[in-house]
């Protein structure tokens, strides 16, 4: 008997089922698919859609970039190699997609998850989060955007135990005084007081008063909270600016869709110019 359960769990355990976003397609021969897709259940995944790259089957109008599919995969476990076998499209969020602007914030989360290797051992959280976010950039309303990516940015820095306290200056450990304003240095991604970030060496962009209020007050309330507070917050530009550094110090290198997401190339220019110049920025 022992011998029948063992086969049986062995041959089940190759087909496997989850929900996926498609974070990467690239053409495969004639006619196939590779995809590279993040899951809920098994972090990221590549995985091979034959047939899938031209015709009218199934798996055609089911493997597009930025899907979330319930994705049924066959696994070689010899080989180690996953076979998309069917799918079925949950939510193809076709509002982001008429919108260049919201499809470069959502190319951008999708880079970071590819960066880090799907968060690690965020799992399950991580995906919760990209999911949450695709909702909000399938919008008609072009103002929450910004927001939306924001804090996907902001939220995978702090669930990812990497997010510096924004009350505090990393150097001295002195209070970072309410209405004072701050350095956000850009090797430790860290927030650094006005007397310590002019010290020699230190490398940084300025953070406002009210951008530390933002950042302190998004911890504690909901994704959903956290973009309709945008009232009293400091301009999009700058809090963006900010996301931006933060994201490519803690993936340690710059991101491709950063330079789309608006003004953020122009800014980096701007500081390495500066740095050329042996100014501070
Ligand atoms: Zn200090």
């Amino acid at each position: 008997m022992e011998t029948y359960f063992f086969t049986y769990t062995a041959a089940v355990s190759r087909i496997k089922t989850a929900d996926c976003v498609i974070l990467r397609v690239n053409r495969l021969g004639e006619i196939n698919k590779s995809l590279t897709l993040f899951s809920r259940d098994f972090g990221l995944i590549s995985a091979v859609a034959y047939g899938a790259w031209k015709g009218t089957g199934k798996l055609t109008g089911a493997t597009d970039l930025l899907m979330l599919i319930k994705a049924f995969f066959y696994v070689d476990p010899v080989k180690d190699s996953w076979k998309l076998t069917d799918a079925q499209v949950k939510d193809d969020f076709s509002v982001l997609k008429t919108s260049l602007k919201a499809y470069y914030r959502a190319s951008l989360c999708s880079e970071i998850i590819m960066r880090t290797h799907g968060g690690g051992d965020l799992g399950a959280s991580l995906f919760e989060l990209f999911i949450e976010t695709l909702k909000e950039l399938d919008t008609p309303d072009r103002d929450r955007l910004d927001y939306a990516l924001i804090q996907f940015i902001l939220r995978f820095i702090r669930m990812s135990g990497q997010m510096a306290d924004p009350g505090t200056c990393q150097v001295c450990g002195r209070s970072l005084s309410p209405g004072a304003s701050a350095v956000l240095d850009f090797h430790s991604a860290g927030f650094v007081c006005p007397v310590c970030s002019s010290l020699p060496g230190r490398e940084g962009i300025p953070v406002s008063p009210g951008a530390l209020r933002y950042l302190a007050f998004t911890e504690h309330v909901s994704f959903g909270e956290s973009l309709r507070v945008s009232a009293d917050i400091p301009g999009r530009a700058e809090l963006l600016r900010l996301c931006l550094v933060l994201a490519e110090t803690v993936v340690g290198g710059p991101l491709k869709a950063a330079e789309a997401v608006a003004g953020y190339g122009r800014e980096r220019d701007r500081v390495d110019s500066f740095r050329t110049a042996g100014l501070e920025p």
